[in-house]
């Protein structure tokens, strides 16, 4: 599942293929096939435009248009975007091809249907009505800002840093490695945390977050240190004698390390 290193790979990518090119049309897939609402009048909106700029705020994409207002990705689990040449046919599980003017095109396709699409005119009014919290890579969130986000809650860790509403961009995959690198089994609760923490997990979360962003989310890549370089259960754990463990929590599989992540 795309998560923030992930959609800002998309992102970059995003950036450099699709600015600046005017939009010829749109079309649309079935409809029925994405989950949420399709935004309304998208052809309206889009043709005759073009993109002019992107943002990503946690897992969500948004690229803004010449006219205002921003067309917004999210990519669900298997969500993607490819660019089409002159004489590519729409990829399968295609929801929207944007054509442009050049004849080349923009496809948003999604085989498990569990992205969306979304229209916006503002991004604070996108922020507000999706209740999303800062960016895991906000420039703003500070050790001290972060801490306050969690300090006084009951529930477990590893939901808590996934919860978009409280920080936005971080899924399965990269709070399993926060905790990891801090020695922090997954049924961990926020109060019986150790004093003090707060600041390696913001450090480890910032760290493990540029670093993807560098390796475009190629976790092959990582140093073997990092989880995320091999997450199979059974692997030896790089920073003890134990080995890697998974198991369902909260309807996510979890893996860890029982050696030292107590
Ligand atoms: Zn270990």
């Amino acid at each position: 599942m795309p998560e923030l290193p992930e959609v800002e790979t998309i992102r970059e990518d995003f950036q450099g293929r699709f600015l600046g090119r005017k939009i010829a049309g749109v079309s649309i897939g079935n409809e029925s096939r994405l989950r949420s609402p399709f935004p309304e009048n998208l052809k309206i909106r889009l043709t005759g435009t073009e993109f002019t700029g992107t943002l990503r705020h946690g897992k969500y994409l948004l690229a803004g248009t010449e006219r205002g207002g921003y067309l917004v990705f999210h990519f669900g689990m298997t969500g993607r975007l490819d660019e089409l040449f002159p004489s590519d046919p729409a990829p399968r599980f295609c929801r929207v091809t944007i054509r442009f003017q050049d004849g080349g095109g923009l496809s948003f396709s999604d085989m498990r249907r569990l992205g969306s699409l979304a229209w916006t005119d503002g991004v604070g009014e996108f922020l507000r009505l999706k209740d999303l919290g800062p960016d895991a890579m906000d420039p703003e969130l500070d050790p001290d800002r972060f801490e306050k986000i969690f300090e006084h809650r009951r529930a477990l860790l590893k939901p808590s840093l996934m919860n978009q509403t409280l920080i936005a961009g971080i899924g399965n995959l990269y709070a399993d490695e926060i905790l990891f690198q801090n020695g922090i089994h997954p049924r961990v609760g926020i109060p019986d945390l150790p004093a003090g923490i707060f600041e390696a997990l913001h450090g480890s979360m910032r760290d493990v977050l540029a670093l993807s962003i560098r390796l475009h989310a190629d976790f092959s890549r990582f140093p073997d240190r990092y989880l995320l370089f091999d997450r199979r259960a059974g692997r030896g754990c790089p920073h003890c004698p134990g080995k890697l463990e998974g198991s369902r929590i909260q309807g996510r599989t979890a893996v860890f390390c029982p050696g030292h992540q107590g």
